[in-house]
């Protein structure tokens, strides 16, 4: 069935390839962003089609439109993005919820919430299976995306519950592929442009710490069919179980970008989560979902993709008050 589909962050890096998805299999979809940490230049090619519509406006504010299904996907990810105006981010957050969800409410869509594994904080529970509660530090750096994300959640439930809203939340752990933003500052995007470029790669601590990281196609693919089942509305953690260090990360694309670059250490951020890999037990057994693509096979393919723009089109976030 065809349907009238709002994809809300539809210009950053994981909507412009859930849009290009959703506009392949023939929806019509608006692409809803305020461009405050992607450029067109990610839709550009969806301009055309005959199903796709981009409309600039800010998730903060109300908005009337008629559609069947949302995915909630606009906030800054990476954290100097999120941090760069804390207040914003919490804004984006909670307001982006209330406003999407009344939207929903009235339009009785589906709606689908881009919730994150930071709502976990730095676990003492691993790997972080949906039923931990996390452990965030209410007070540092990182609580205005954290926090603002597991107000989020606490809004869909209980739209879900007091107003029967049809809700779907996705817990995404760390998800990197062709169309990061260059200068997102992100582990991967940072490491593979300081390998291509020959700098040094910075390490924050001693690299010890893990991630583990999902292909941008994997996770769209489990979270399109999040969305379209029936079963469960979640949460439901979607990522890549396979679990590495940063200092393994750093030597692997070092190693694929065939270069040889000095790793420089820096200091630890604050609140930086010491460990990291998801429990996808729920994502298998309820949408026979698990991630197929090697981060060996992935990274070939971002590094390529890094290679071939302009990075000169490419700025930092704007000022966003
Ligand atoms: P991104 O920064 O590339 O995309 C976010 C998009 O939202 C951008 O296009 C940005 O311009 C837009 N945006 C930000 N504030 C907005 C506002 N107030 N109104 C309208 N648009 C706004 O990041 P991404 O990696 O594509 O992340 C997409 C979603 O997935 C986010 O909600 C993020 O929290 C979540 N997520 C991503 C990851 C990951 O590893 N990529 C992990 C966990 C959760
Ligand atoms: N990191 C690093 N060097 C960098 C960027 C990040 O060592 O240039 C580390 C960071 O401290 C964290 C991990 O890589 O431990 C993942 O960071 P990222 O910002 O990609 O995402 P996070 O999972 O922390 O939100």
């Amino acid at each position: 069935m065809k349907h009238r589909i709002l994809v809300t962050g539809g210009s950053g890096f994981l909507g412009s390839k859930l849009c290009e998805n959703l506009v392949q299999e023939g929806h019509d979809v608006v692409c809803l962003d305020n461009l405050f940490t992607s450029q067109k230049d990610n839709i550009t090619p969806l301009l055309g089609a005959g199903n796709f519509e981009f409309i600039r406006h800010d998730v903060t504010q109300p908005i009337w439109l008629e559609v069947d299904q949302i995915y909630n996907l606009a906030c800054p990810a990476a954290p100097g993005h999120y941090q760069f105006n804390p207040v914003k981010t919490m804004k984006t957050s909670v307001l982006g919820a209330i406003n999407m969800l009344g939207l929903a409410k009235r339009c009785r869509a589906r709606i689908l919430q881009a919730s994150t594994s930071e709502v976990y904080g730095d676990p003492d529970v691993h790997p972080q299976p949906e039923s931990y509660r996390g452990s965030v530090n209410t007070l540092g750096p990182r609580a205005c995306y954290d926090e603002g994300k597991r107000a989020a959640e606490t809004l869909f439930m209980d739209y879900h519950r007091m107003h029967g809203v049809d809700v779907r939340i996705i817990r995404i752990f760390n998800t990197y592929g062709p169309q990061m933003h260059p200068f997102d500052g992100r582990v991967v995007s940072n490491f593979i442009m300081q390998a291509l470029h020959k700098d040094e790669l910075t390490m924050f601590g001693d690299g010890s710490q893990t991630r583990s990281f999902c292909y941008r196609d994997d996770l769209i693919d489990g979270m399109m069919k999040l969305m379209n089942q029936d079963q469960v509305v979640g949460p439901v953690n979607i990522g890549n179980p396979t679990e590495f260090t940063i200092m393994e990360l750093a030597e692997l694309v070092l190693e694929l970008s065939e270069v040889k670059c000095k790793i420089s250490h820096k200091p630890l951020p604050a609140d930086d989560p010491l460990q990291r890999r998801p429990d996808i037990t729920l994502a298998k057994s309820a949408l026979n979902w698990e991630p197929k693509v090697h981060l060996r096979d992935g990274l070939l393919k971002t590094i390529e993709w890094f290679k071939s723009i302009d990075q000169t089109k490419y700025r930092a976030p704007t000022p966003n008050y």
